[in-house]
Order: structure tokens, then sequence, then C-alpha cells
């Protein structure tokens, strides 16, 4: 990436300094206590295209740009895609970066430019001025409760609520509530934010997903649900478009996405964190596969001497019941005599594998499975990079570097491969909803908002 500069304004982050907010219903929020709103005013001009979809593929990596470039990329080429004189522009960058970026040809990226510039100085009445655009995020766990976030057009994340990700198991229908109850929250901090102002709603799942309804095994509550459609009607806004995929991808494309000048486009993401879970990633977008299970873990038996049976493939010493996070919180309780059931949270089992040494020793172990489990997919795929992510690997992977790489480079056939941890943390996933609906939506809402 030139540059190489992940944006500033881009990167979710913890702009808001505002205590967590409280969950316990529609509460009246202190207007002056808010986060501010990014007063970005979003002028971009377009043009009627003649091939829609160039037109479209193009805006698309507009966006994504938007999303990861800082606007310092300046130079003789330059593509601005807002208004000579305006302050604030969406995004800048150069038409070599484009003609990269897009997969098209440094001449069709020329062209665009020159017929947008033509727009702009031709064609104002097509600009768009005074709308920015927002996004709605929404994360459902099932070891974790439901989250939202709320984002700007270039997918600067605004607000995220709760502030800190609970713990503990919820129904689909409680989960719905809560996302309802939350969304309804943030508009009422944001009034600014309407519903013709919506760009999309995107929605995390809790395991693989297929056509918008979760599927496979686990989470068995969420299996076949409509959930976009039912959250639509809870809400009911008929008029916004809504889009489901499962936590795991969302994961994987805003590690990929947001920090595209670190990560590599070619990826193979873990998620390690409730649940142990991949997600492969292809130039930048997570390919689910035939039936929407690509990159899911194998039930390998990784430890014939464990006892713990696995819940979906009944093995003892399956990897699946050797290194989720409850799993690993259980078996800390049961030695240290505390209440099992209570979860601990990923920072507090990374805290004790400091100075305790059995509890390093259960992340190694996991560690160890892990890498052995994924290093037949490093073959297969041959990406140039495996990220560890999730709430617990992104934590515990400075711990654990060595033992993931020695698992993983003993067990495959190629002889080299990076391995790196997450960049994004708890909010990962729905910071991924987010760039769903920028991705999906946001070419269409910005012709729609333009009249064209
Ligand atoms: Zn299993």
């Amino acid at each position: 990436m030139p540059g190489g500069k992940p944006s500033a304004y881009a990167r979710p982050g913890t702009r808001s300094s505002r205590q967590a907010f409280p969950t316990g219903g529609l509460t009246t929020v202190q207007q002056q206590n808010r986060a501010p709103l990014p007063s970005k005013k979003l002028t971009l001009t377009t043009e009627i295209p003649t091939r829609k979809d160039g037109a479209s593929h193009f805006l698309q990596v507009v966006y994504r740009n938007g999303l990861y470039l800082h606007g310092d990329l300046l130079g003789d080429q330059e593509l601005s895609l807002a208004d000579e004189g305006e302050e604030e522009r969406l995004s800048r960058l150069t038409q070599v970066d484009a003609a990269r970026l897009a997969g098209l040809s440094r001449p069709s990226v020329a062209n665009y430019a020159q017929r947008m510039r033509r727009t702009v100085l031709s064609r104002n009445a097509l600009a768009i001025r005074g709308t920015t655009g927002y996004a709605i995020g929404v994360d459902f766990g099932v070891t974790h409760r439901t989250r939202v976030a709320l984002s700007n057009a270039n997918g600067k994340i605004v607000r995220v609520l709760p502030k800190e990700a609970k713990l503990g198991p919820q129904t689909p229908s409680e989960a719905l509530e809560a996302a309802r109850r939350e969304i309804l929250s943030l508009l009422k901090q944001y009034p600014e934010v309407t519903e013709s102002e919506l760009i999309g709603v995107g929605i995390g799942l809790p395991g693989p997903v297929k056509d918008g309804r979760l599927i496979g095994p686990e989470a068995r509550l969420w299996r076949g649900r409509d959930v976009a459609a039912e959250l639509q009607e809870m809400l009911g806004w008929e008029d916004v478009s809504f889009v489901t995929e499962s936590d795991t991808y969302l994961s994987a494309l805003a590690e990929t996405l947001w920090e595209g000048g670190k990560v590599a486009k070619n990826n193979l993401y873990i998620k390690w964190s409730g649940g142990l879970r991949a997600a492969i990633v292809i130039q930048g977008e997570p390919y689910i596969g035939h039936s929407g299970t690509a990159g899911e873990l194998p039930h390998i038996v990784a430890d014939p001497d464990r006892s713990e049976r696995c819940e979906v493939c009944e093995q003892p010493g399956c990897l699946h019941a050797i290194a989720p996070l409850p799993v690993i919180s259980g078996r800390i309780a049961r030695r240290e005599g505390g209440p099992t059931k209570e979860l601990l949270r990923a920072s507090q089992i990374v805290a004790r594998a400091q100075d305790d040494r059995s509890t390093m020793a259960e992340l190694e172990t996991a560690a160890r499975a892990i890498g052995r489990a994924i290093a037949p997919m490093v073959d297969a795929v041959d990406p140039e990079a495996v990220i560890i992510g999730g709430a617990l690997g992104t934590r515990a992977f400075p711990l654990l570097s060595d033992a993931f790489e020695m698992a993983i480079k003993n067990n495959m056939a190629r002889s080299q491969i990076k391995v790196t941890g997450g960049l994004l943390g708890h909010r990962t996933a729905v910071s991924g909803a987010v760039a769903l609906v920028l991705e999906r939506f946001a070419p269409a809402y910005l012709r729609r908002v333009a009249g064209i």
C-alpha cells in the first residue's frame, strides 16, 4: 500500500470518552455529553455511468479507500472525488493506487477520473451536498451480548453500545430486542441520523451464514432464522437495506480493510474467542465457499489425553473442546475452585498467564492445537499471512507467537508462513458489519441521494 498509513479517521477507535452507555432500557442522554459526530460533509460528484457495473465497482473501490487510505496521498495523478475548493474531502487516492486496488487498467481509471472531473465542472446539479450517510453494525454473540455501532460514510465509528461487551448467553429474541433498544438509543443520541440517511444495517451472527441465515451445528437457536428481516420489522425500517454475515466473515473483513496498509489481502483469519472459527480472505474478500462453511476449523483430536468432550462431534480432546475461551475459563476456575459458570474475560485470562504457569500452559496447548489444525489450510490456500484475531487471539498472540508459528510450520508442506496477531480487538466484528454495509450499499445509496 503506497503511503502505507492507515487512515486516522477511518480506524475504529476510541474517540468517545463517554462513560459506558447504560443498557437497561431507553435512557435520556444529555446532549452535551455525547461524543460529537464528525462534521464531515460529503460532497461527492459522480456521473450517470454508461457501464453500470464498472461504475459501481469503481465507487466501491473508492469507498474501500475511504475506509483505509489516509487523505494525504497527493500528487500529480491525484483523483479527487470532492469538489475543488471544499475543505473536506471524501478521499484522495492516486490513479495508480485506484487502478491497482480496483483491478482496473490505468486507462480505465483515467477515463473515469476525467469523466468525473468533467461532471464536476458541468453537472454540479449532481453534487451531493449536506448529506453524509451513516451505517449501523450489529454483532450478536453466543458468549457475549449484543453490540451495535454507528459509523459515518467513511467508516469512522462514531459510537459503540455498550462500550464494553457484556458477557453472558442470550437467546435470539433477547438479542434482537437488545439490538432494537441499542439502535434506538444511538439514534436518540444522534437525532441528525434519520432513517433516510442510513446507508444500511449490517448484522453479524455467531456461526457460518449462507444467504443471510445461520447454518451449521453451532449456535443452534439462531439456525435458519432470517434475523435481518426480523430486526427490520422490529424497527419498522422498510426502506433501509440490511445484510447478514457470520461474525468471523465480518471480523476478517474489518481486519483486512481497516488495516489495509499492514495486513495481507490474502490471509487466513482465525477468530479465537467464545468459539474457534476461521475465514479465508482472498483479495480482501472473505470466501465462504459453496455451502457457506469455507474456513471452518475441523473437529480433530488435538490432545488424546484430554477428557472434555466436544459438544458437536462428541470426541474427547477435540480441538473445539480444548481451545475456545469458555473451556479455558472453566479449567482455570475449576483449578482455582471458583465458580465455573462465570466466564473470565480474555483480558483476565491473558493477565493471569503472565505470572501463572498453568494458565500459560493452557494457552500454549490451545495455540499448538489451533496451529496443527490450520496447517493443512495454509497449504491449501497458500495465504500471505495467518492472522490470529478474536478477543482471546488478539490479546494472547504476543505471548504465543512462537507456539503458533512452530505448530503451523511443523505441520505444513510449505516452508515459511507469516503469523501475526489481530489488530482491532473486541470491536472487530461490529466494525466489519459497518464495513460490509458500506461495501454493499454505499454506491447505491449515493446514487439514490443524487437522484441518478
Ligand atoms: Zn468436535
